[in-house]
């Protein structure tokens, strides 16, 4: 630390992202990208001649792609405000709705950026225990009285809450804000999205990185009522009003005119992860029940640890967290190519046969 970094920020721990390998040869399976490429519109897209225009600023409403998103969700253009990634999104709502005086909560086990960008902005925030299960419990964000984050399905389990507990949480506490962070919602086949105009205090948030196979072009979006969404606007405009550029706002419309292809894609997805755990479960793992693009497991008689380490030295990456505690043997597991899952499996075997973890 320099001697002039703010004050503010010295006790700053920011977030570490899963790792991105420059070299070596990994299957990887540790950050939830998909194994994938955007739908072929998106290429074809990006060689219409967006490069030729980049000497000019992208449209800083972001006008096509919101109608566009409008539509698709059956709402108004007003009721969406574009993000740079759904980090960016997420700090934007922190920033606009909470601060000292109204906090947070959060479960504790969940993506790992919300306690940092509380950090960040000052915002009290407390983390609410899963249960035993590692299951969100609904009742526990019921008139909560702060501001709710809540992932769904949540970060690391992929365990889902159906979308009437999101409606009993936001009609309970209408004077804070619940955001619903939808990062993994389509593979699980469910929206908050259409509750949105009947809750003025509900806020979700999807991004583009994970079931749009687009990480690397950051694009995210808020869906939410017209007031929140123009506080967003507010915040996002007296940040950077040029956050989305013009290159990711052609990939981002492109991508919502191919349903299909992201429909079938999908379906190769959860039937990968559906056959992997059931490999898995006969190897004697545990899993979560996941509805979204990761699995997330641990064996009973081998630690977490030698189980990253060991796929690491075959080459295949995963990611493990040292908290909260209790499920620093977990692994969450990114479902890739239904090839990519068998290494995997296969791989499994071997390690819990060597590490004597296997009685069959
Ligand atoms: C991956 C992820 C994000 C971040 O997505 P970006 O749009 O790539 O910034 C946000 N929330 C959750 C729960 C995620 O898993």
């Amino acid at each position: 630390m320099s001697r002039f970094f703010s004050r503010r920020h010295a006790s700053l721990t920011p977030y570490t992202p899963g790792e991105q390998p420059r070299a070596g040869d990994f299957i990887k399976l540790n950050t939830n990208e998909a194994p994938y490429p955007p739908s072929p519109a998106v290429s074809e897209a990006l060689a219409s001649g967006v490069a030729g225009r980049l000497n000019l600023y992208p449209d800083p409403a972001g006008t096509a792609l919101r109608s566009k998103l409008a539509d698709y969700h059956g709402a108004n253009a007003r009721n969406i405000a574009l993000g740079n990634g759904s980090d960016e999104t997420l700090a934007f709502i922190f920033l606009a709705f909470f601060d000292g005086e109204r906090g947070v909560v959060f479960p504790d086990v969940t993506y790992g950026l919300y306690p940092v960008l509380a950090s960040l902005y000052g915002v009290p925030y407390s983390e609410i225990p899963v249960d035993g299960t590692l299951a969100v419990r609904a009742e526990d964000y019921c008139g909560a009285r702060e501001n709710v984050v809540l992932a769904n399905p949540n970060a690391q389990t992929g365990i889902a809450l159906p979308t009437s507990d999101i409606e009993r949480i936001a009609a309970s506490n209408r004077e804070r804000v619940i955001v619903v962070d939808e990062a993994y919602a389509d593979f699980a086949g469910l929206t908050a999205v259409p509750l949105t105009q009947k809750h003025d205090n509900l806020i979700v948030v999807r991004t583009y990185s994970k079931s749009r196979f687009m990480a690397g072009a950051r694009l995210s979006y808020a869906v939410g009522h017209e007031d929140l969404i123009a506080d967003l606007e507010t915040i996002r405009c007296s940040f950077n009003p040029y956050n989305v550029n013009s290159v990711t706002l052609e990939a981002g419309a492109a991508a919502i005119d191919s349903g299909e292809y992201y429909k079938r894609h999908w379906e190769l997805i959860t039937d990968a992860r559906r056959r992997c755990s059931e490999t898995l479960r006969t190897l004697g793992f545990e899993l979560t029940d996941s509805r979204a693009n990761f699995l997330f497991t641990r064996h009973p008689k081998v630690p977490g640890r030698t189980l990253f380490d060991r796929l690491r030295g075959a080459g295949v990456l995963t990611r493990r967290f040292d908290r909260p505690e209790r499920i620093a043997d977990w692994l969450r597991i990114t479902v890739g190519t239904g090839a990519q899952m068998e290494t995997l499996a296969g791989l499994m075997k071997e390690i819990v046969l060597t590490e004597g973890g296997y009685d069959a």
